[in-house]
């Protein structure tokens, strides 16, 4: 369980009871999302366009401003204050892997589906009450805080979410019907959303920072002396990537996009994705420490970390891709629950006829 800071219990203890909870952390600002989702479109756009092009209205600039910036929207949820959508959005941010442990579980054995990981906690905590701090409604009213995390959960159902938009699209398509034009088009968009969220979850992700219980400063025993101050977080969330100049630009010729998905069920791969993020987490404190995270050790380090994500989201977006071509059966059931003769009329036609 997350433990709110002194800092934060003064928020909270200041905001209204449907405030939103003040201190969960973002991770690589917008700056750091965009360029990982650029970099991932290229990947995406070589690797699934490789056999036939994929469409323009997927990967011309337009698309691609759109996705980037979408990339970025779970984190403006934050603005909006509602311990309901804090609640639901705030811990599909990150992992605090450490503290699995409490719970009886691991990285390879915390069940894939998001109920029965809640459910699997609860009744760890139930048989097992020393092991935790109950839950404080006083101090952490969205229940933000009150497990380990959903970073892998929210990877998994929107990978899935996006190959049944792109299946969407690609049903529609072989349609072509002119009287489901504004379907069409509302579907193509939807693939952008679903593209930008999913973007946003793996480059959280590939923070070090939020898979670890040490994610502002780090806490309990310290026998290495690493940082407590709180800042780290947001100086790895950006200010490092200034110091270093990572961008699009700059990253681009290092993108290898070797990383691979199994469509037909990711989770082993995301796991291993975010193990490999959470491996990095005590070196980043050393570096912090020795003062080489801003000097030349510091930009391979970083850098890494986001050619990581992109290659991640390169192979989700290819994954997706190649698991959407629909069959003759989708195409007949998507007619069947959404028939033509009971189509939205067109601008103008009136009411259609019962
Ligand atoms: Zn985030």
């Amino acid at each position: 369980m997350r433990t709110p800071t002194f800092t934060c219990m003064l928020a909270v203890a200041g905001a209204h009871v449907f405030g939103g909870h003040l201190c969960t952390a973002l991770a690589w600002d917008a700056h750091g999302h965009r360029t990982i989702t650029r970099l991932a479109l290229d990947g995406f756009v070589a690797s699934a366009g490789s056999a036939a092009p994929l469409p323009d209205w997927l990967t011309d600039e337009s698309a691609r401003a759109m996705v980037a910036y979408q990339s970025s929207e779970a984190d403006r949820y934050r603005g909006t204050r509602s311990n309901y959508l804090a609640h639901e959005n705030n811990p599909d941010h990150f992992l605090d892997v450490e503290d699995l442990e409490t719970f009886g579980l691991t990285l390879s054995t915390m069940p894939p589906l998001r109920y029965q990981y809640v459910a699997a906690m609860a009744v760890a905590r139930h048989v097992h009450p020393e092991e935790h701090q109950p839950h404080n409604p006083r101090l952490n009213p969205s229940g933000d805080q009150e497990w380990p995390g959903f970073v892998a959960h929210a990877i998994a159902e929107h990978h899935a979410k996006l190959t049944s938009a792109f299946k969407t699209v690609r049903t529609l398509e072989q349609l072509n019907d002119p009287a489901r034009a504004a379907q069409l088009q509302m579907a193509r968009a939807n693939v952008l959303v679903h593209m930008g969220h999913l973007s946003h979850f793996v480059g959280d992700a590939a923070q070090p920072l939020h898979t670890t219980r040490h994610h502002h400063g780090w806490v309990g025993d310290n026998p290495n002396g690493y940082t407590t101050d709180r800042a780290i977080h947001a100086f790895i969330d950006g200010a490092v990537l200034t110091i270093h100049s990572l961008n699009y630009d700059t990253l681009r010729a290092q993108a290898a996009f070797d990383a691979r998905v199994d469509a037909g069920d990711p989770w082993r791969d995301i796991i291993t994705y975010i193990q490999r993020s959470h491996d990095a987490v005590e070196p980043l404190y050393m570096l912090h420490k020795s003062g080489q995270l801003t000097q030349d050790p510091g930009r391979p380090f970083i850098a890494e970390r986001l050619l990581d994500a992109s290659s991640m989201l390169a192979a989700l977006y290819t994954s997706a891709w190649n698991a959407s071509a629909p069959t003759d059966r989708d195409v007949q059931d998507f007619v069947r629950y959404d028939s033509p003769a009971r189509a939205e009329p067109a601008p103008g036609m009136g009411k259609p006829q019962p």
